[in-house]
């Protein structure tokens, strides 16, 4: 199926048509501050290219995604989660995923719920 990409909020953060709170990026992803934030902290890690879903992924992706997930204490440790966090990636409408770029949340900043 075709992606709309101008379509995509993300994309649009990303090419800096909609305002976000950038914390980090770099040439592959960017991290922003979730608008409807979960918890104390609440990050979304992006990658800049736009894939809508862990359904989409390839072998091509596996630099990207090995970048992204090494990315994540590092971006942790930069908001002061020195007790741990949570990692959430929805995938589909089944799994709660509301917009179709591929994306990983990063919560914490206070005692979150056993899962
Ligand atoms: P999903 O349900 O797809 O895993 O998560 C999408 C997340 O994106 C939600 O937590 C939602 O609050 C966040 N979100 C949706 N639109 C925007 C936006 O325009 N800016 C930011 N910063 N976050 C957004």
């Amino acid at each position: 199926m075709a992606i709309d990409q101008t379509d995509c909020i993300f994309c649009k953060i990303i090419e800096g048509e909609l305002p976000a709170k950038v914390v980090y990026e770099d040439d592959q992803v960017i991290a922003f501050e979730d608008i409807h934030p979960k918890a104390k902290i609440h990050l979304l890690l992006v990658p800049r290219s736009h894939i809508s879903s862990l359904e989409q992924l390839e072998v091509k992706h596996e630099a990207l995604i090995s970048h992204l997930l090494l990315l994540l204490p590092d971006l942790a440790r930069r908001q002061g989660l020195q007790d741990g966090f949570r990692t959430i990636i929805n995938t589909g409408r089944g799994g709660g995923q509301e917009v179709d770029h591929l994306h990983i949340h990063l919560l914490g900043g206070s005692q979150l719920p056993g899962f």
